[in-house]
């Protein structure tokens, strides 16, 4: 081809471009906070800000929104509502992940055991708002980008395994859209950090509502000049958290804590991306399909059954979610919908077309713990984490059908 003919070609196409904004979430007056089943403990203060963040990226007539929560899971009920608001982006193409941060508004709408909810309708209708207004706003600032994305390992004091310490992934993905033209060429438009860990420093108990660990790592990197920060929590199940152990025994559950792990992470991810090759105007895919889950489990038929955020069902005691696979530049991703356990990430990203595998975790969904059938009711230690899973297969299901995807989905581009 000639220079010509490329430049043709490329204006069919279009480059790629990259948006991001961001809106504040946090309930005015405070709401209770919920890190899981059963009825939120009333709140007294507050500890930084939650915040929803979307990064919208666009290839030709390509378009895809990667959106990020603070709470402790966003059900589809709610995301869909965000997504029938949001102009110019497929349903499909539009992620929604939550943080998992403990210290949150209850988002799923828990029934208590006479089936009474204390969920406040009216906050969640104005985050769904507030979700789209973010995507919304972020498709106006789409402007010519190139990307910098890599993968290492985070080091220092950050997670790990509360159930047996080494047995977490390490790894740290980092995706940068940096300007190409205009008044802030050169300078990051959006960092997006993908890590597996539970943002419960804080916890639930403690009458504090906070991002956690998540709102100093978003602060951190804007101070550091990254643009908008988002978080994507990654196969954190059974029970990679963050490592808030002393040396006296006891664990730091205060916000200097929150400050010192977001920090580090967010200096680690600064530093991962730091020296990645501009890839200029990358390639932008995306794929989604609908999968199913039996809802085995007691508890979670009650709570799919009591909530007043109503979930698609697929039939009696059947699920439905949706799971995306995204191509960005060298990147390949992929959302689970629930908390995988880390051995599930690790066979996944194995698996997956590129050295850079991404796990986008509680996204589009968070129906609890994802085991597989041989670790399901196995060790006394996963008592709690099978209790809450939809079910023996629920992790075999996703692996099926989430490498199925990979392999009916073109390879990322390469990254020799
Ligand atoms: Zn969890």
């Amino acid at each position: 081809m000639t220079t010509q003919q490329v430049f043709a070609q490329q204006l069919a196409v279009g480059h790629f471009k990259a948006g991001a904004a961001f809106r504040i979430i946090t309930p005015n007056p405070l709401l209770p906070v919920s890190g899981g089943i059963g009825t939120p403990k009333k709140s007294t203060e507050k500890n930084g800000e939650l915040s929803v963040r979307a990064l919208v990226l666009e290839k030709g007539n390509v378009r895809v929104a990667i959106v990020n929560i603070d709470n402790l899971g966003w059900p589809a009920a709610l995301g869909n509502k965000s997504r029938a608001l949001i102009k110019g982006i497929p349903p499909e193409n539009i992620l929604i992940g939550a943080t998992h941060t403990h210290s949150g508004p209850d988002a799923y709408g828990f029934p208590n055991e006479k089936g009474e909810s204390f969920a406040d309708l009216k906050y969640l209708d104005d985050c769904v708002e507030k979700i789209a207004d973010a995507v919304n706003e972020a498709i106006g600032k789409l402007e010519d980008a190139s990307l910098k994305i890599a993968v290492g390992e985070a080091k220092g004091k950050i997670a790990y395994n509360y159930y047996a310490d080494q047995l977490y992934d390490p790894r740290c993905g980092v995706i940068q859209a940096i300007a190409t033209s205009g008044p802030k060429k050169g300078n990051p438009i959006a960092t997006l950090v993908n890590y597996a860990v539970h943002p419960e420093v804080i916890g639930s108990g403690r009458g504090i509502l906070s991002p956690d660990l998540c709102g100093p790592l978003y602060d951190r990197i804007e101070s550091q000049g990254g643009g908008v920060a988002l978080f994507m929590n990654g196969a954190q199940g059974g029970m990679v958290t963050a490592d808030n152990r002393q040396e006296n025994g006891k664990e730091a559950s205060d916000w200097n804590e929150c400050k010192r792990i977001g920090e580090l992470l967010a200096d680690e991810a600064l530093g991962i991306v730091k020296d990645a090759a501009i890839q200029e105007n990358p390639a932008l895919y995306c794929v989604a399909k609908k999968i199913e889950f039996p809802v085995d489990s007691e508890i979670m038929r009650y709570i799919l059954q009591k909530s007043p955020i109503k979930n698609e069902m697929a039939g009696e005691n059947r699920i439905a979610t949706q799971l995306n696979l995204l191509n960005i530049g060298t990147a390949q991703i992929l959302t689970v919908p629930g908390e995988a356990l880390p051995n599930i990430g690790y066979y996944v990203k194995r698996h997956m077309n590129t050295k850079q595998p991404f796990l986008f975790g509680l996204t589009n969904d968070a129906f609890g713990y994802m085991l597989t059938k041989v670790d399901f009711t196995s060790f006394k230690r996963y008592d709690y984490v099978s209790r809450t899973s939809l079910g023996e297969m629920t992790g075999e299901i996703y692996m099926e059908q989430a490498l199925k995807l990979v392999n009916e989905s073109p390879k990322p581009e390469s990254n020799k």
